[in-house]
């Protein structure tokens, strides 16, 4: 966040310095972004509810449970935990690329500049790279 922002010129319209990609494009991405929220949301209520339910599961019924069953339960539900705070994070992660977005710095590749495809967006919201780029990282 150490970013100049603070610039003499707030109102203007920042545009990427590099071969701007077109208002509809940006809506495309926009539009795929929204979409993965709203289903990793979906997804994380979801977790939530199954989380609530091992719990009850785990005090209704644990007055016959053996040591081994209290232990399934409770790993099941640190399971689901674990899970709902991975959709959690990537949750924040669609929400801080919708804001880059905004800003015009997303969709960029960090590494050599070019608009990264927004198919490849869409399927990976919190890709920073163009494919060329990161197989190239991953080949090292
Ligand atoms: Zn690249």
């Amino acid at each position: 966040m150490a970013k100049a922002a603070e610039t003499s010129t707030p109102t203007r319209k920042t545009a990427p310095a590099k071969g701007a990609r077109s208002a509809a494009e940006t809506e495309k991405i926009r539009a795929a972004l929204a979409g993965r929220r709203d289903e990793l949301r979906h997804e994380y209520d979801q977790t939530l509810i199954e989380i609530a339910g091992l719990q009850r599961e785990r005090l209704g019924d644990s007055a016959g449970d053996d040591q081994a069953d209290t232990g399934t339960k409770t790993f099941e539900r640190e399971q689901e935990i674990t899970l709902a705070n991975n959709l959690l994070e990537r949750i924040n992660q669609v929400e801080r690329a919708l804001e880059r977005l905004d800003e015009g710095h997303y969709g960029w590749c960090e590494r050599c500049g070019n608009p990264i495809p927004v198919e490849r967006l869409a399927a990976f919201p919190s890709a920073t790279r163009c494919v060329k780029c990161k197989q190239l990282e991953e080949r090292r």
